[in-house]
């Protein structure tokens, strides 16, 4: 029974081959209703029990509103704003505002491995147009611009300053998972007691019934269309930060899209890392700051805090879990 929904879902994994992560309910259920629609550079998917169309499309619509404030690709973003005028203060929107502070607090809490302000190191490797290696003086250079504390964050006149110019925010590791947090927000709104958010492969469950769990699948970091096994959740989210979403191989080395926000180079030891937390920008937030951290490090923030869990494969292949994951992951011979 089980067996035959992983092979389900690793057929639907192969035919859309995007997704990195397949899902499907652990208990059996009536028929699912699926939209879908392309938003954050990915496939968001929402599933619904029932047909639920404008939900769907509320949900969708709040998702374009947000990216539209968050984006650095466009240069009349808040975002790209607060960029342009640094030193100044600009006023922002509530969410910018938001998410600013929960990304201030996530750098604080893994000592800066996760840094909103790699901004600068982000726009020289240029992995969104094939990327490049740095030169080492320009990391240099990159690097004096990097550090949470030079973000100002004024809650009363709802202002973003950044220290000098130069310093350059990228929410681009917590956006997604806040703004799949504030579509479900929009989905409880309206009613919806069950639904599953999958924003290209970082999963967001929820079920009016606290007992109710799901079965989701981890992706193999090396086969696109593979499973590494399974792990039984409440309602909340699963985001995964690999090695493998955005790169680029040059004379045999493998330059990837997490960056150690101390010396400016991808993040090395591990291979992916997946992280189970109540909240969607939490889950996002720390599998970058994981993958950052290491294994050892990277487990023990996860293990001390509260309805969170982890799961890391290193560069040797081996899988190590905090606790609460320990008899809930099941490894998927394939
Ligand atoms: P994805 O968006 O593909 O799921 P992640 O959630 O791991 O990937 O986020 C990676 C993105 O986060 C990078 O593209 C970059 O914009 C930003 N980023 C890279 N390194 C860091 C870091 N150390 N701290 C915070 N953000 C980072
Ligand atoms: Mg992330």
């Amino acid at each position: 029974m089980k067996r035959s929904r992983l092979i389900y879902a690793l057929l639907v994994l192969s035919v859309f081959g995007l997704l990195a992560i397949g899902i499907f309910r652990a208990q059996h259920g009536g028929e699912l209703y699926t939209y879908s629609r392309i938003l954050m550079g990915t496939v968001v998917e929402i599933t619904f029990r029932e047909d639920a169309s404008e939900a769907a499309s509320a949900a969708f619509d709040e998702i374009a509103r947000l990216e539209a404030i968050f984006t650095t690709y466009r240069k009349d973003s808040e975002l790209s704003r607060i960029n342009a005028a640094a030193p100044e203060p600009v006023r922002v929107s509530p969410e910018v505002a938001e998410a600013v502070e929960l990304a201030i607090r996530v750098c604080e809490l893994t000592d800066g491995a996760f840094d909103p302000t790699v901004g600068p190191l982000v726009r020289l490797w240029n992995f969104s147009e094939g990327g490049r290696v740095p030169r080492k003086e320009e990391l240099e250079q990159a690097l004096a611009f990097v550090g949470c504390h030079n973000i100002r964050l004024d809650k009363d006149a709802m202002t973003v300053a950044l220290s000098r110019k130069g310093v350059s925010l990228d929410l681009g590791g917590i956006a997604k998972g806040y703004i799949v947090d504030k579509a479900l927000e929009v989905l409880k709104e309206r009613g919806i007691e069950w639904a599953i958010i999958n924003a290209g492969g970082d999963v967001t469950f929820y079920s009016v019934d606290p007992s109710e769990r799901f079965r989701v699948g981890i992706r193999h970091p090396d086969r696109a269309d593979g499973l590494l096994g399974t792990i039984l959740v409440g309602s909340g989210s699963v985001a995964t930060s690999g090695d493998y979403e955005r790169y680029f191989i040059k004379d045999g080395v493998r330059y990837h899209h997490i960056l150690d926000p101390r010396t400016g180079m991808p993040a090395r030891g591990l291979r992916s890392v997946t992280v189970v937390s109540k909240e969607a920008y939490l889950a996002d937030a720390l599998a970058t700051a994981i993958f950052v951290m290491g294994k050892d490090k990277g487990l023990e923030l996860a293990e001390k805090m509260e309805g969170v869990d982890a799961l890391v494969v290193d560069e040797a292949g081996g899988v190590y879990t905090t606790s609460g994951l320990e008899g809930v992951f099941e490894p998927f011979e394939n």
